[in-house]
């Protein structure tokens, strides 16, 4: 093969090629460093007269020429071939692009935001009692002294000093009623904490959202509207509920205030435990002792309490399995809110 006829070639392959790749394969066959024109040239040397060698120079350094511009050519053909194609197929500009992560609001914080307007629409004052309490006002103070059997109800963790870390929200209770005068209407949403064993339904820790309203002719009547009137909020308008005779110490009448299931619509099903209701509240009217306690005349003022667990409250609503997963931080369970 002369170098003509390696010119023919070279400039035939490179019009063939159709990918990039297979372009820079014929650029290293002719053009590389043992390609085809360099051979031609490495022969020069050889030839016997110095005319015919820089003739054959010129020569091949003109082919060379060519089949570099050729490569050039064809190597801006197929880059604008490949963005036309990338334009076409792939590249879908009307595609969404990919949101950055960003964090919520832990559902039960968003619920504690939905319960505290509620009932700050109702005239309702958010307050804080401790979570590290002494005796007196967590049991004591509400009708629950020392040995009383009905301390059973409640398994409490204590401190070496004697103090209780709080089993319920009611140690507001008396703090509340001795710091005001009546009409007194404060609610409070937070931590409480008992000796558990933890379970999909039990924690140590869990919340508890409680209301105290005292003043004159506070009535069952008013329990009973207050009551619906959140939990319809909560469950929806067509929620049913009733009220049921429950001892407390710290209230008398106490009740416990069932809502209809919302999955069997009182049929019975696993998840309210083929029972058609599930107990959703705790109330009654203030105990007049407790209220004597609180520097409040039961003669003339009555008051009720009215309180529910929002952990539990959440499950039934959203259908969440496990109380764990309010407290374990857990970004899969999270992500969901
Ligand atoms: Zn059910």
């Amino acid at each position: 093969m002369n170098v003509v006829e390696a010119e023919g070639k070279a400039l035939a392959e490179i019009a063939q090629v159709s990918s990039l790749p297979e372009l820079e394969e014929a650029r290293l066959r002719y053009l590389g460093r043992n390609g085809i024109v360099n051979q031609f040239l490495s022969e020069i040397p050889e030839l016997p007269r110095q005319e015919d060698r820089k003739k054959a120079g010129g020569f091949i350094n003109a082919v060379k020429g060519n089949i570099e511009t050729a490569l050039e050519k064809k190597d801006r053909e197929l880059r604008q071939k490949s963005l036309k194609e990338i334009d076409r197929s792939s590249f879908d500009v009307t595609a969404p692009g990919l949101a950055p992560q960003t964090g919520s609001v832990h559902p039960l914080t968003k619920f504690r935001e939905f319960v505290r307007d509620t009932f700050t629409k109702l005239g309702f004052e958010e307050v804080y009692a401790p979570h590290l309490e002494e005796d007196e006002y967590n049991f004591g103070l509400l009708n629950i002294p020392p040995d009383h059997p009905s301390r059973d109800l409640w398994d409490t963790l204590y401190l070496e000093d004697g103090r209780a870390m709080r089993t319920h929200t009611s140690n507001m209770q008396v703090r509340e009623m001795r710091k005001r005068k009546p009409p007194i209407r404060v609610m409070t949403f937070d931590r409480c904490f008992r000796y558990e064993n933890v379970d999909p339904h039990h924690s140590h820790t869990f919340t508890q959202f409680e209301v105290l309203y005292v003043d004159k002719d506070v009535s069952m009547g008013q329990l009973r509207f207050l009551s619906d009137l959140f939990l319809k909020a909560v469950l929806g308008e067509k929620t049913r509920t009733r009220f049921r005779p429950k001892y407390y110490p710290f209230v008398e009448p106490g009740v416990g205030v069932d809502a209809l299931c919302p999955f069997c619509e009182g049929k019975g099903c696993r998840i309210c435990g083929m029972e058609g209701w599930f107990e959703i509240a705790g109330a009654g009217l203030v105990h007049p002792q407790v209220l004597k306690n609180g520097g409040i005349d039961p003669k003339e003022y009555s008051g009720l309490a009215w309180g529910f667990g929002p952990d539990r409250m959440l499950m039934i609503k959203q259908g969440i399995e496990d109380i764990r997963y309010f407290y374990e931080g857990d970004l899969r369970f999270l992500k969901q809110f």
